[in-house]
């Protein structure tokens, strides 16, 4: 039966997008989130409520639930760090519980946090209700993941129906998408903490994520550290001797000391140690003498990447920069030497994620969205055993590890590899099962053991094969069969798995719900007096009696709740605490 009346498709329309409403794009990162929009004019950044397009994704919770997420978190993690978490993106999956005081939240949950106050942003912003969001996550993330990232954004309620590598998106918003031509791309992402190379090909509109390499622990912070370090060692300060409030002022000196190297060849490092103000001048070159072994850490990877998608750096068509890091002058020259041509960034590097899942969310509305084939079918980590190596004249060392699954291979997958007897009579062998890429055993994880019995006989006449079958569901068995005897044993090994069903996610978005983002409208000033704070922590003396009585004269226009005496007060106390901060 057919409806034709046009009252009716008028309803349907008003209806669909009553129940539609708002979709974004979102990028949640390790150390930054942000949100974007699609507009006829192509896709735009949308300013959170301090009117900054990057929200930190850090969190902190106060002794009234309250819930502080981005700038006023990492300002309040400074004066009570028990009390705030960042880099919670890392154990995104996983059931490790982050400590914010006296609560407990896990990855998933701290990231919902983010996401709410992102939703939260965008409403205010477009005025109009979000209820669904394109969330990018890491090329190399698996299922488990991708799911709990698709949680948080539920708990933060917004429908999740879409989740974009970060690769992708960024090449999706270089309009890479519009290629007709077989491309290939690789996408060079250096944020905060982490660092990843990833090699796609366009082909027949389908973007193909050829490989992914990185490093987990490699990013903008390092280069940070590296002032940091530099700092501590001229000045003869022994960091162990600081507090940790300390420390944290001492990170953000040497953070905004890094950023200082954008308009300079040198930059100022200032820091009160001990109620000391110190200072350093460092220049560019000293810099990047220091950064060498970072930089050095950027090639094999890079090298990796291209190695596991089988292609030459000069088949790749466009090198792209993405992530906060790649604007340090030092990476840019050193991106250059290495790829030996310019890469393009005519995007903007710290939105370029953000910009594509935009996009990739205005065309799945329109049905037409960019087809993605992920990574999610490779193993992501090498699976392998811990050996002893003949070094040859009767010199065994012990503690190697030997890979059976490497990464990047396509699973489901299934290898065997043969082991021998080490001593005369030998009666046992024991496989011990590892996870990881480093070259000696004991740096893996260990996953698991087994021992089988092996009759006595000569060295090297018993042997064992050794069977690993890793499966999509990340669940990994290991068979152990003795070739004399003919003995099996097996252990299956699985991942810990985190499932919710949707009665839980209700259950447990109710349960979070009496936690409360900070009130938006009130975040600058809140940002305002934790500052005050932090300075009159810092200070001494005279100093620290203006900043009380400018503290009190804020609390004041506060409590009289009249917004123009707010303002007037809050544009007076900015005035006084930059000047306060220049004599530092
Ligand atoms: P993530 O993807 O991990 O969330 P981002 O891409 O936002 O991280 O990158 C954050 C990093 O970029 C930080 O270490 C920050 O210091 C660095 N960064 C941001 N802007 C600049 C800049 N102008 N110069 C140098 N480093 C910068
Ligand atoms: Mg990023």
């Amino acid at each position: 039966m057919y409806e034709s009346s046009s009252d009716l498709k008028q309803k349907d329309i008003y209806k669909r997008l009553e129940e539609h409403g708002m979709i974004i794009g979102i990028d949640l990162g390790t150390t930054n989130s942000l949100a974007a929009y699609f507009t006829e004019d192509g896709p735009k950044i949308i300013p959170n409520r301090l009117g900054k397009n990057l929200t930190p994704s850090i969190v902190s919770v106060d002794e009234n639930d309250q819930i502080y997420v981005g700038e006023t978190a990492r300002e309040r993690g400074l004066l009570y760090p028990g009390t705030t978490a960042q880099v919670f993106k890392r154990s995104m999956g996983s059931t490790k519980k982050f400590d914010l005081g006296h609560k407990q939240f896990t990855a998933e949950e701290l990231s919902s946090f983010v996401l709410r106050s992102l939703k939260e942003d965008a409403e205010a912003y477009l005025k109009e209700e979000v209820t669904e969001a394109v969330i990018s996550v890491p090329a190399y993330f698996d299922d488990k993941r991708r799911k709990a990232t698709k949680r948080a954004g539920e708990l933060a309620g917004l429908k999740v129906e879409r989740i974009i590598s970060e690769p992708t998106a960024a090449a999706i918003a270089y309009g890479l998408y519009e290629k007709t031509k077989n491309t290939k791309f690789l996408v060079f992402d250096l944020g905060g903490g982490t660092f990843d190379v990833s090699i796609l090909e366009l082909f027949q509109n389908i973007l193909e994520v050829r490989a992914v390499a990185g490093d987990n622990y490699l990013g903008g912070e390092d280069f940070t550290d590296v002032l940091e370090k530099l700092f501590l060692q001229k000045k003869k300060i022994d960091v162990d001797t600081l507090d940790s409030k300390t420390r944290g002022m001492l990170h953000k000196a040497a953070e905004e000391c890094k950023l200082g190297f954008a308009d300079s060849a040198k930059s100022k490092f200032t820091c009160t140690i001990d109620g000391k103000a110190e200072e350093l001048e460092i220049t560019q070159k000293e810099y990047e003498e220091q950064c060498e072994p970072l930089l050095d850490k950027i090639r094999k990877p890079v090298q990796r990447s291209l190695a596991d998608a089988h292609i030459k750096l000069s088949d790749i068509n466009v090198v792209v920069l993405v992530g906060g890091a790649t604007r340090l002058q030092v990476v840019k020259n050193f991106i250059i030497k290495l790829f030996r041509k310019f890469p393009d960034t005519s995007v903007h590097p710290d939105e370029a994620v953000a910009l594509g899942a935009a996009i990739q969310a205005a065309m799945k509305e329109r049905n037409q969205a960019v087809k993605e084939v992920i990574l999610t079918d490779v193993c992501s980590f090498t699976l392998g055993t811990e050996v002893t190596v003949n070094r040859g004249n009767g010199r065994y060392e012990s503690g190697h590890y030997c890979p059976i699954i490497e990464r990047n291979t396509v699973i489901p997958a299934s290898r065997t590899e043969r082991f021998y007897t080490l001593h005369d009579d030998q009666s046992k062998i024991t496989i011990n099962i590892l996870q990881g890429e480093s070259r000696f055993a004991a740096n893996n994880l260990l996953l698991g053991e087994l021992t089988v019995n092996v009759p006595k006989n000569r060295a090297g006449e018993e042997s064992v094969d050794v069977t690993y079958t890793y499966d999509i569901n990340s669940i990994l068995e290991v068979e152990v069969k003795v070739l004399s005897t003919g003995e099996v044993r097996k252990q299956i090994i699985k991942s810990q798995e985190n499932e919710m069903t949707d009665e839980e996610i209700q259950e447990r978005m109710e349960e979070l719900s009496y936690l409360k983002i900070h009130p938006r409208d009130q975040e600058e000033n809140k940002l305002l007096l934790l500052r005050c704070e932090r300075l009159y922590e810092e200070s001494m003396g005279d100093t620290r009696r203006i900043i009380d009585m400018e503290i009190r004269k804020f609390e004041e226009a506060l409590n009289t709740r009249d917004r123009g005496k707010i303002e007037e007060a809050r544009e007076d106390l900015k005035l006084a605490l930059k000047e306060l901060e220049e004599d530092f």
